[in-house]
């Protein structure tokens, strides 16, 4: 068996703080499958995190960095610039929402994007407080830890972390006797109120759909509520569509469900087909306030990034996969609203596009069940379906097909839920 091979080499180099999902060594891998070193085929539901939604090895992407790769591979833009850079800058300008003049800089991961986005805003602001919510992830850099709210695995004995951040209720219908938008929001900024000081607050952070803190969707009006208070708060409003954007819940931003148009997006994951890119999006005269030389690092906007992200851009509109990702949650949601109407371990399905979830309780309960959630996953691994888990208490199994999926691979990956469901032991 080649992966269990590899399994050993593995285990004496690479360190143990790092770890895999599946123990099989990937060969090779398309719009929907990938395949392991010892020839077995996987249904892939996880993307790479809602990263490859043009699929793995787009042909447009291939070509692009093909061609790239040939004319020069890094000149650092802060040294010798180049047009792709520009080029990207200009097209995440004119994709995001909002009629503003906006500027944008590149960066090579999620988290490094999140920590610029902070950067601009307090630099804008001459302000230093951070509002965030329970159950957010934003990365695992030492700002983006103390900005994450789970301890285990992401912070647990990683401190001290940076100041100045400071945590609130997130809208979480579920968990919250399905408080109303405008409510939850209330909630949260009593608190930014009486504990921060609304003049103290450079900005507001939050995911439109929670990611890794468990596809949490708040009640409608909670984003345009926490929009509207930074606005008269002075504050910055970051819409983190890290995991979110780029098509995935079947629009090209999640902030756009409810017309919200965020001051700055921190952007990354699905944006280059795979290539490590990230950026920060927003308005020019916040982009434009900090000083030059204040932003930058040796990597960020390479051009085979830069090159990977216009043709996954261009690959997007081409397939038109926004309608891929509404077509997907039909399927799929349509599907997971089935099993759970025959399954009381689910408690809720959840998401928007193809970016769904299960969240799995005692039955008749709000009692998280981490050890079902896990044995069902596993249970798919087994069977050949790549799933992953999320959520604060462990207990929400996610979908994140790439978008590209044809039907008949999202309906055998379904198949193989349903069956793992039952194998591990229906109620
Ligand atoms: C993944 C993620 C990040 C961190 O991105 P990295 O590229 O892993 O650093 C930040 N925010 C959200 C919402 C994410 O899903």
């Amino acid at each position: 068996m080649a992966s269990s091979d590899l399994h050993k080499r593995r285990t004496g180099a690479v360190a143990r703080g790092v770890s895999s999902v599946i123990n099989s060594y990937v060969d090779r891998a398309s719009g929907g499958t990938l395949t392991d070193v010892d020839g077995n085929e996987w249904i892939d539901f996880a993307s790479g995190i809602a990263v490859t939604s043009v699929g793995n090895s787009a042909p447009r992407v291939v070509a692009a960095v093909r061609e790239q790769v040939e004319r020069f591979t890094h000149t650092c833009f802060m040294v010798a610039p180049y047009e792709l850079y520009v080029s990207v800058c200009e097209t995440l300008n004119a994709l995001t929402p909002g009629e503003v003049e906006k500027r944008s800089m590149l960066v090579s991961s999620g988290a490094e994007a999140v920590e610029n986005a902070v950067k601009i805003a307090r630099h804008a602001t001459g302000r230093t407080a951070v509002v965030v919510f329970d159950h957010a992830y934003h990365g695992r850099t030492n700002l983006t830890m103390a900005l994450t709210a789970k301890n285990m695995p992401y912070k647990h004995r990683f401190g001290p972390f940076a100041g100045e951040v400071y945590r609130v209720p997130m809208s979480y219908p579920l968990r919250d006797g399905g408080l109303s938008g405008a409510d939850a929001a209330a909630r949260a900024l009593e608190l930014v109120a009486s504990q921060i000081g609304a003049t103290n607050v450079a900005a507001v952070l939050v995911e439109p759909i929670q990611g890794e803190g468990g596809f949490v969707v708040p009640a409608p009006g909670f984003l345009p509520a926490l929009s509207a208070w930074a606005r008269d708060a002075g504050a910055v409003f970051i819409a983190d569509e890290i995991q979110t954007g780029f098509c995935r819940t079947g629009d090209w931003f999640a902030s756009s469900h409810e017309g919200v148009v965020p001051d700055l997006m921190t952007l990354a994951k699905g944006i280059a087909g795979g290539l490590p890119l990230g950026a920060v999006t927003g308005r020019a005269d916040i982009m434009d306030a900090v000083h030059p030389g204040g932003l930058g690092g040796t990597y960020g906007g390479n051009p085979l990034a830069c090159a990977a992200a216009l043709a996954s851009i261009e690959t997007m509109r081409e397939l038109d996969l926004v309608t891929s990702a509404r077509r997907i949650d039909l399927t799929l949601g349509g599907r997971l609203r089935d099993l759970a109407a025959a399954d009381p371990r689910i408690a809720e399905v959840r998401g928007r596009g193809a970016m769904q979830a299960i969240e799995i309780t005692q039955p008749g309960t709000l009692t998280p069940d981490p050890v079902t959630t896990g044995a069902v996953s596993a249970e798919c691994h087994r069977r050949g379906l790549l799933t992953l888990t999320c959520g604060t208490y462990g207990n929400v199994l996610r979908f994140l097909p790439p978008l590209v999926i044809d039907d008949s691979t999202l309906e055998r990956g379904l198949d193989v839920l349903a069956a793992s469901l039952d194998a591990v032991g229906a109620p």
